[in-house]
């Protein structure tokens, strides 16, 4: 049988925060709980402060609603309790967003912006951020107005990629003026707290912070919004992956095996919350010699091919080891933009232009919601 949220709020009444001596749905703590073919994500509001000691409190809960029959996985999040986030502020600057109100839903549209997409990695350093930053730029250069949301909160890294230092303004002291710099708005962690601060926010408050960057910013109007999701597959991408109103993910692996592996966690994950996989892009694919121009395969060329045929999903395109994109990504002046004649930033914006095209397609096409009869 599916389960409920009256099941879930049930299992979850039967946990008591220790401090505040009454349970967890009484205390008004439970909010956002989403179920989708068993699988349950809800968060737990708590004032920041107490993030770090909550965190058996959070299992606990997790544990009871794992309990229930038809209930395939659990995800509880904790989030930063809206009235004591001012006092919990770090370090940054005065012009932080403010807070949420508590029971804005999680999973609406943003106004004004038309179609989110996510580059996503089931590992760090196959070349997420370097994808997610041409193929934002490619987008821009087939002519569409594109934001760049870095989500990979603990390791942000579209600043630098993209050549943007300083901090956001606000005008009104509650909404940001997201960065600019090649036709591209772009929001990072990065901008908010700089590189080797350790942000004592980190994982509790990542989903308020990723809200904040994805609802508190002025946007403007834009087509399309290039998420960089952090690598990997855990419990925090799959509530990003859940909480963001995402049209589509484009996964970005290696050749290698072990990245292929976790390629397919990642499209597994997006599958499980229902967003469409827009296919694979292998990256790193072959090695130019930049001497002598010549090809060396040197990671078994092609299994990010092979890999999409076999998981029924689209390849997007392959892009070479490559030292003209590993100088330009690096120095804040992606190829896209810096070289365009160069045959890489072409295959870009062919990925760019499959993309957009997969985009709208999708938005007409997507399935109409499943009836299931039990
Ligand atoms: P991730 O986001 O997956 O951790 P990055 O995009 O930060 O990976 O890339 C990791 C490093 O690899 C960076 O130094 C980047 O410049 C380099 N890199 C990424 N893609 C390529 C490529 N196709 N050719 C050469 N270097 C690349």
């Amino acid at each position: 049988m599916a389960v409920t949220e009256k099941q879930v709020l049930d299992a979850l009444s039967t946990i008591a925060d220790p401090e505040r001596g009454a349970d967890i749905v009484s205390l008004g703590m439970v909010s956002g709980i989403a179920i989708r073919d068993g699988n349950v994500v809800f968060s737990i509001e708590v004032e920041p402060e107490r993030g770090d000691k909550l965190e058996p409190l959070r299992k606990a809960a997790e544990r009871a609603v794992d309990a229930l029959p038809g209930v395939l996985s659990v995800t509880a999040v904790l989030t930063a309790q809206t009235a004591s986030r001012s006092r919990a502020a770090p370090q940054a600057d005065a012009a932080r967003p403010g807070p949420l109100p508590a029971n804005r839903p999680a999973r609406g549209e943003v106004p004004g912006v038309g179609a989110i997409i996510a580059v996503a990695s089931g590992k760090g350093g196959v070349g997420k951020s370097t994808v997610a930053a041409n193929l934002a730029l490619g987008l821009v250069t087939n002519g569409l107005a594109v934001g760049v949301l870095d989500a990979d909160i603990y390791g942000p890294s579209m600043p630098r990629m993209l050549g943007i230092s300083g901090r956001p303004r606000s005008h009104d002291g509650k909404t940001l003026q997201p960065m600019e710099n090649y036709g591209l708005k772009v929001m990072s962690m990065g901008f908010l707290v700089p590189e080797d601060t350790p942000m004592i926010w980190r994982g509790p408050m990542v989903m308020s912070a990723l809200q904040q960057m994805l609802r508190e910013v002025e946007w403007g109007k834009l087509d399309i919004m290039v998420v960089d999701m952090p690598p990997g597959t855990g419990d925090a991408q799959l509530t990003m992956a859940q909480q963001v109103p995402l049209a589509g993910a484009v996964i970005v692996s290696t050749p290698q095996d072990i990245a292929l592996l976790d390629a397919r966690k990642g499209l597994n994950m997006f599958r499980k919350v229902d967003v469409p996989v827009l296919g694979i892009i292998e990256n790193m694919s072959y090695f130019l010699c930049p001497h002598c121009g010549g090809r060396s395969e040197i990671f078994s060329h092609g299994g990010a091919r092979r890999e999409a045929e076999l998981l029924g999903t689209e390849f997007l395109g392959e892009v070479p080891l490559d030292l003209g994109i590993r100088e330009t990504s690096d120095s804040g002046r992606p190829i896209t933009i810096s070289d365009p004649d160069n045959p890489h930033a072409a295959v870009f914006r062919r990925i760019a232009a499959r993309v957009r095209e997969k985009i709208s397609g999708e938005s007409v096409r997507r399935p109409p919601p499943r009836i299931v009869i039990e």
